[in-house]
Order: C-alpha cells, then sequence, then structure tokens
C-alpha cells in the first residue's frame, strides 16, 4: 500500500472503518441523522458493504471536517494532449470551485503542449505540476498511453507528495460539489450508461478470452467509467498498465481500452466506495430524476476535430 508520509494512518483507518467522528466534529452544526428516513429511490450500499455514494446520503459538513482532520493532499492525475489543451482552463477553473474546497490539491497536468497550460488563480494550498509527455497520432495511444504515464509519475513523484490521488478526463467541468464523500481507498464511477436495469453479461466488458481483461458473461458487479476514480495509488493502475502491455504483446486491443483493464480489476478487488454517475455525468445525456446533482460532467466535443486521428 501507498506510503502516507506525514499523514495518520490511524485516524485513517478508524474513519474508514468506524466513521468514529466524535472527536473531530464535535461543536459542529448539522441535522440529526436517521436511522430511518433517507432516500428510497436508489440502493446506497453495495453487498459488499461498501458505500454506494448518491447526494442525500451524506452531510457535506460532517464529511469534509472527518476527512479535513486528516489534511489530505490529493492529486488530480489529467492528460491533455495535442488539442486537448483547450479543455484545460474550464477544467481548473471549475476544479477550484467546487472539487474538494479547501483541502489541498495538485493538478498533475501531463501534455506535450507546456506552452499551452493556462495560469489559473488557485486557492490555498493547491498548485499546478506540469508533467511533459510525448505527442500521439492515435487517440487510443493516449488513452492507453495513460496507464504508463501515470504510473511513472506516480511512482517519480506523486508517492511523495500526496495521500489520495484522482485521475480525470480533461474534457470535463465541474458543476457542483465534489467533495469529501469522494475520498476512499479506492473509489469507481458507475458508467451513466449502464448503472440502471442492465444485466451484466451486457456490460461492454471485454469478451474476448484472449484479452487480459476478459471478463465472462456470467461475472460482473458494475460497469464503471475509466474517466473519473480515485483512491489511495494501489496498484491498480500499475496492473492495468501490466495487463495492456501483456495484451499488446499478444495483438490484442481491449474493446474500451484501459476502461476494460479497470472494470476487471475492480470485479476482482471490490472499490471501498462506489460513486453514483453524480460523479461523472455527460452533457450529451439528459438528467434523469435519480441523479439529484450532477457534479462533473463530461462537455461535448466534435471528436473529428479534436483527436488526432478523428472517429468515435
Ligand atoms: N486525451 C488527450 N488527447 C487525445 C485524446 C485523449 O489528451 O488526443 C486524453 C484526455 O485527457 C481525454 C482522455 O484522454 O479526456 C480520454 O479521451 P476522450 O475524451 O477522447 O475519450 P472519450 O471519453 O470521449 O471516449
Amino acid at each position: 500500500m501507498f506510503c502516507m508520509c506525514n499523514f495518520d494512518k490511524m485516524s485513517l483507518i478508524l474513519i474508514e472503518t468506524e466513521l468514529n467522528f466524535s472527536f473531530s466534529c464535535s461543536r459542529l452544526k448539522y441535522a440529526q441523522p436517521s436511522t430511518q428516513t433517507g432516500r428510497t429511490d436508489i440502493n446506497a450500499v453495495t453487498n459488499w458493504n461498501a458505500p454506494l455514494v448518491w447526494e442525500g446520503t451524506f452531510d457535506p459538513v460532517v464529511i469534509d471536517a472527518i476527512y479535513k482532520k486528516m489534511d489530505p493532499r490529493v492529486a488530480v492525475v489529467v492528460f491533455a494532449v495535442g488539442k486537448y489543451t483547450r479543455f484545460l482552463k474550464a477544467f481548473i477553473e471549475t476544479g477550484e470551485k467546487f472539487f474538494l474546497v479547501g483541502f489541498n490539491v495538485t493538478y498533475y497536468i501531463h501534455t506535450d503542449r507546456e506552452n499551452e497550460v493556462p495560469k489559473v488563480t488557485l486557492g490555498k494550498g493547491r498548485k499546478i505540476t506540469t508533467v511533459p509527455v510525448p505527442s500521439a497520432n492515435r487517440w487510443q495511444d493516449v488513452v492507453l498511453g495513460r496507464m504508463k504515464w501515470a504510473t511513472l509519475t506516480i511512482e517519480k513523484t506523486i508517492r511523495n507528495e500526496a495521500d489520495y490521488l484522482f485521475m480525470m478526463d480533461i474534457d470535463s467541468v465541474f458543476y457542483s460539489r465534489f467533495g469529501a464523500e469522494s475520498l476512499s481507498r479506492l473509489s469507481a464511477v458507475l458508467h451513466r450508461g449502464y448503472y440502471k436495469n442492465t444485466p451484466r453479461e451486457k456490460f461492454p466488458y471485454e469478451r474476448r478470452p484472449e484479452s487480459k481483461a476478459y471478463i465472462p458473461a456470467e461475472e460482473g458487479d458494475y460497469y464503471y467509467t475509466a474517466a473519473v476514480w480515485g483512491g489511495y495509488l494501489g496498484d491498480m493502475y500499475k496492473y492495468c498498465y501490466e495487463m495492456s502491455e501483456e495484451d499488446t504483446k499478444n495483438k490484442i486491443e481491449a474493446v474500451w481500452q484501459e476502461e476494460s483493464h479497470l472494470n476487471k480489476y475492480l470485479l476482482y478487488n471490490k472499490p471501498t466506495k462506489v460513486l453514483s454517475p453524480e460523479y461523472l455525468w455527460s452533457d450529451y445525456d439528459k438528467v434523469p430524476a435519480d441523479i439529484k446533482v450532477v457534479r462533473i460532467s463530461q462537455l461535448v466535443k466534435n471528436y473529428a476535430e479534436v483527436r488526432p486521428n478523428g472517429g468515435h
């Protein structure tokens, strides 16, 4: 597991196992929690007893105070290769308004166009680190390459500079609070397209046994997006990178690149928090009644124009 450096491991254990906030939330004003009432239109717990996080299942004041006590350092790892640098400004500006406000956040921007990283006024305890990466001719290579480059940055830098990490697609903007309720050892987000009434055999998992991302039809919990996930910098990305390298050796590319490997990992290494699609919606889609808040959303983009090799 990740070295927590100046981080109080014991506090973390308390937080994640017992939610013992008597020591951290005294004198806070918040509504009394109930054992009887709450949202009834969604399931707020997985069958491995992890929280399934939706608006209305946590009190932001309480949850922020619990994590603030530890004052974790959070790394946001993003890629802006080629024309995707155009998305940086809105992502960071809205991140400053809504993403873990009041916490220590560093944006690790991996780019081949360092001169296009915008100057944005950041809050206290927040900064930008630029990491140079090579350009790519295929968007698939950027997406797959993320695993390699992010793994290198984690090992070289982030491991010493952060306690939690979030990987995020850059073509997104924050619309609303994305707070400490999202933090855990391994937090994964339900893909908005498959979170309701999709039988597991219809999930777009990799179905070819020749790929390391293969999942048989009778297995699966949820279908997770690779566009937002977080955790302690554990082994997930390294695993995905190694599996995709194996696939390359065997001349196969998983159907949804890193997302396929990530889904395989998460099936056998259950996340400690599952975040609802509030934690990644899309401007392409109507917002249904059970999504009370869109916290971050993928922008509508002209694929043919922004991707080096166009297309979907
Ligand atoms: N990306 C990039 N340059 C590219 C293609 C992709 O920087 O030419 C990065 C960028 O961070 C983007 C992510 O890879 O958010 C995922 O790619 P994309 O958004 O095209 O995938 P989609 O979610 O639309 O399938």
